[in-house]
């Protein structure tokens, strides 16, 4: 048995180092070309013409979104995913390392699907997953059922010198995030002839940012309530008959996500109400859900990376700040993004600092080492299944305890 998974793990190495340099080539293709969310046409068929080329079947298009795609190999259970990100940032271009996440994924998936070429049974998906930094494909692929049938479900975010594994409970959190669109239709009048005759939309969402200031009080900790005002008037001397804002509803879970955005809605009838104008309440864009870290898989992730070098500051509780696609699929699979260095300093994220990072020869070494982690990590996840029972475990234990707190 260890023999024989040794040598499965020496596959895995080998499929990663052999093909090192056409994995780079592609990232740094991907690196010229920044592509923005829902555009990434060029990086995405890169990415899926070297799967396809390395013997992967791929389906392009999925869940309707002509930049997605799934490139699996093998046929049996257990079903392992890796998640490639690929989108730029507008004006910026890879500022935030997504030509990296990119690689980490397929390498992944190549070192896997060498151990199940050697005779392990299971199955590995690469899902290509765009627009993170919008609408977030996940999200989207998500709710088509993509992720449906998946046993556990990794990926790997570039980060500084500070990145972390998420081992720890307590850690590796992002908030349950629903964007609101609030519009106000009431009557325009001239506001010095006739006010009398008009009805206010103004006045509307401005009862909507006072009640919304006084929920504020009422809220748990980890809440978040912020808002702007996307249309206030037309001109001072004309009643505004439309108005509109757009607030975030931002919790430690979906569920207590859910009870504030009714409760916002709910201020927005009020506010309608006393002004006689009308509400229209809608959602553009469906929910994140909040990230369901899985501890027993980023543990053994983590013990990979320790292995082979990569050693990780140690990770520490903390509340979840923003938000991600990911969310959507850890309510699905269990799943786990770990964060890993491409610098050997702090800097701002999002910045010309990571761009020249993400096109770095620390960079690439890094990104390799951690796709061998998160490969081992699912060879482990196929060969074991006491790991297995125990990452599923964690994970309906956790949903379970989630969806019930409201
Ligand atoms: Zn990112």
């Amino acid at each position: 048995m260890t023999v024989a998974v040794d040598q499965k793990r020496a596959a895995i190495l080998s499929a990663i180092d052999d093909n090192a340099d056409a994995i780079i080539a592609l990232s740094k293709f991907i690196h010229a070309h920044p592509e923005i969310a829902m555009q990434e046409f060029k990086s995405s068929a890169a990415c899926a013409d070297f799967l396809e080329k390395h013997g992967f079947r791929v389906d392009r298009g999925v869940a309707d979104i002509p930049t997605a795609f799934a490139a699996t190999a093998g046929e049996s259970a257990p079903h392992i995913a890796f998640l490639s990100e690929y989108d730029a940032l507008p004006g910026i271009g890879h500022g935030c390392g997504h030509n990296l996440i990119a690689i980490a994924g397929i390498s992944a998936g190549l070192g896997l699907k060498a151990a199940i070429d050697a005779g392990v049974p299971g199955r590995v998906t690469v899902f290509g997953t765009p627009a993170e930094e919008a609408v977030g494909g996940k999200v989207l692929m998500a709710d088509a059922g993509v992720f449906a049938g998946v046993d556990a479900a990794m990926g790997a975010h570039p980060g500084t010198s500070e990145a972390t594994c998420p081992t720890v409970e307590g850690s590796g959190n992002a908030l349950a995030c629903q964007m609101v669109r609030i519009e106000f239709h009431g009557q325009a009048a001239h506001a010095a002839a006739d006010p009398y005759n008009g009805r206010n939309a103004l006045d509307a969402v401005i009862l909507l940012f006072n009640g919304i200031n006084a929920l504020r009080q009422h809220v748990k900790s980890d809440a978040r309530l912020h808002g702007i005002v996307t249309h206030g008037g037309d001109a001072p001397n004309i009643i505004p008959h439309y108005a509109a804002a757009e607030f975030f509803v931002r919790a430690a879970t979906l569920a207590y996500m859910e009870t504030l955005v009714e409760k916002v809605k709910n201020i927005a009838e009020g506010a309608a109400l006393m002004t006689g104008v009308r509400l229209e309440f809608s959602r553009p864009e469906p929910a994140n859900s909040d990230m369901i870290t899985n501890y027993p898989m980023a543990r053994r992730i983590k013990q990979h990376l320790d292995d082979l070098g990569l050693e990780l500051p140690d990770a520490q509780p903390e509340e979840g700040t923003g938000s991600t696609d990911w969310g959507n699929v850890s309510y699905v699979t269990p799943s786990v993004e770990t964060s890993y260095p491409i610098l050997e300093r702090v800097c701002t994220w999002h910045s010309q600092e990571v761009v020249e990072a993400a096109d770095s020869e620390l960079g690439y070494r890094n990104t390799l080492t951690v796709a061998k982690a998160l490969a081992l990590t699912g060879l482990d996840l196929l060969v074991d299944p006491s790991l297995l029972g125990s990452v599923k475990h964690a994970f309906t234990s956790e949903l379970t305890r989630r969806q019930a707190a409201g």
